[in-house]
Parts: structure tokens; C-alpha cells; sequence
């Protein structure tokens, strides 16, 4: 499965996996992802979120734009059929007038999570150690404050618990003045399960996981990108 849809990216002379494609690597791989899937018109999005259940999230799908909601590409929290078709019309649009020449493959359509704590993890390559992953706190705290641990892969059950509670936002996941504690040891299991993932693929450049929504019973990634190494 994996080796189909690179080698599709690859015929096209991609590099970059889109949210769909990523994910559906990733659930293969045992990663948890909010279920997601193509619509390729707008009568197309509206069943699909009558058999998710609403609310539903629209987002474009194109290998083209990497940074949807910058790109005016995200409908959030659509509670309704109409709501469904005005967002799909208008995501298509927009992004047709902004990116002429970006691919478009329709608009991936998925549940809209319940709130969690956002927290991300992603791979890069270092030129010396190979793939490294990186956890943590989603928005503000990771792109303002740069609060995020590293590990090189493959990580040991004891990386991940560390990488987990090194960063200084961790007294957020323990359940910071009332909110829920979220649930660290699934967290762990995750970033155990993508460092395994990273392991098994070596044509992964990169991959991102952002935001995870954690929980007191678990995660979800609701946003996914994978880049491939250059054939
Ligand atoms: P991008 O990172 O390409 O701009 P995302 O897919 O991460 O787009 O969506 C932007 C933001 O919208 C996310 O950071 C998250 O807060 C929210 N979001 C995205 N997908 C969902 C979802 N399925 N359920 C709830 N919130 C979501
Ligand atoms: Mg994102």
C-alpha cells in the first residue's frame, strides 16, 4: 500500500504527499488518524459528510499547496449539507484564484475532532544522525517558543517517555489548573509507532503530524504530510 502511493507520486515527479495520501500511509502503518476521504465535487462532499456524520472539515487537496489554511483552504466545524456545498464552492474558488496553476484534486473531506491538547511530532534527516523525531506542543508554544525534544531513530520505550516529559509545557499534559490529563502513555506508543514507520521507510524525507489532538483516551492526528527523498 505504502509502495503504491509513492510510486504514484513518483510517476507524477512528486515529492510531497498529500493530507490524504499521507494519512492513508500512516493508518496503514497503525497511526492514528481521523478518517478521511476525496471528494471530487461538491454532490460528492455532501455524502461523504452525510456518512461521516457532521460536523465534518473540508480542506483542499493539492499537492501543490502544503500550508492549507494560509492558503485559504480550511472549513472548519460545517454542521450541515449547505453548509458542506457553500465551503466546498468556496475552498475551490479561492484557491483557484489565489494558485491558477496548482494541481487540484478535489477536497478531503473529514469529522471535525473533538477538542484536544494540540501536540505534534514530526521526522527530519540529519546529515549525521539519520532520522530524528521531534515532539511537541501544538500553535503558539512550538512556533513561538521552540519548546519541542528530539530522539534519533529508532527510539526506545524510554526515549519516547522522555521526549514526552523533557518539554516544558509538559505540566499541560499532566492537566494544567482542572483540564483533563491527557493520556502520555499513548502518546509514547505513537511515537513509538512512527519512529518504527520512519524505520521501515527510507525513502521518507520528512513527515509531519500536525496537530495530534491528545485526550484522556488516546490521540488522533487530524493533519498529516509525508515528503519523499529526491528518486
Ligand atoms: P494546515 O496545517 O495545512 O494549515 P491543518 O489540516 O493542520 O492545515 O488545519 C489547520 C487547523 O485546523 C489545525 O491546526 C487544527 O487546529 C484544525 N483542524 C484541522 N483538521 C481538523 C479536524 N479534522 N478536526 C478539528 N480541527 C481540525
Ligand atoms: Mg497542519
Amino acid at each position: 500500500m505504502t509502495t503504491r502511493i509513492i510510486d504514484k507520486a513518483r510517476s507524477e515527479g512528486r515529492t510531497v504527499l498529500t493530507e490524504i495520501e499521507s494519512k492513508e500511509v500512516l493508518q496503514k502503518a497503525g497511526i492514528s488518524i481521523i478518517d478521511t476521504k476525496l471528494a471530487t465535487s461538491r454532490e460528492e462532499a455532501i455524502s461523504i459528510s452525510r456518512k461521516l456524520g457532521f460536523p465534518v472539515v473540508l480542506k483542499i487537496a493539492s499537492p501543490d499547496i502544503v500550508h492549507k489554511s494560509d492558503a485559504g483552504g480550511v472549513r472548519l466545524g460545517l454542521k450541515t449539507a449547505r453548509q458542506v456545498g457553500k465551503a466546498y464552492d468556496d475552498i475551490m474558488q479561492t484557491i483557484r484564484q489565489k494558485y491558477p496553476q496548482a494541481r487540484l484534486q478535489g477536497v478531503a473531506v473529514q469529522k471535525m475532532a473533538r477538542p484536544g491538547v494540540e501536540v505534534i511530532i514530526g521526522m527530519s534527516r540529519d546529515a549525521q544522525f539519520g532520522p530524528v523525531l521531534m515532539f511537541g506542543l501544538g500553535g503558539i508554544l512550538v512556533e513561538v517558543l521552540k519548546d519541542v525534544s528530539f530522539r534519533i531513530v529508532p527510539l526506545a520505550k524510554r526515549d519516547a517517555a522522555e521526549m514526552v516529559r523533557e518539554i516544558r509545557g509538559y505540566p499541560l499534559l499532566e492537566g494544567y489548573r482542572g483540564q483533563e490529563a491527557v493520556d502520555v502513555a499513548y502518546l509514547e506508543e505513537l511515537l513509538i509507532k512512527v519512529s518504527n514507520f520512519v524505520e521501515q521507510n527510507p525513502e521518507l524525507k520528512e513527515l509531519d503530524l500536525n496537530p495530534v489532538f491528545a485526550y484522556s483516551d488516546g490521540a488522533v492526528a487530524v493533519d498529516a504530510r509525508i515528503m519523499l527523498e529526491e528518486a
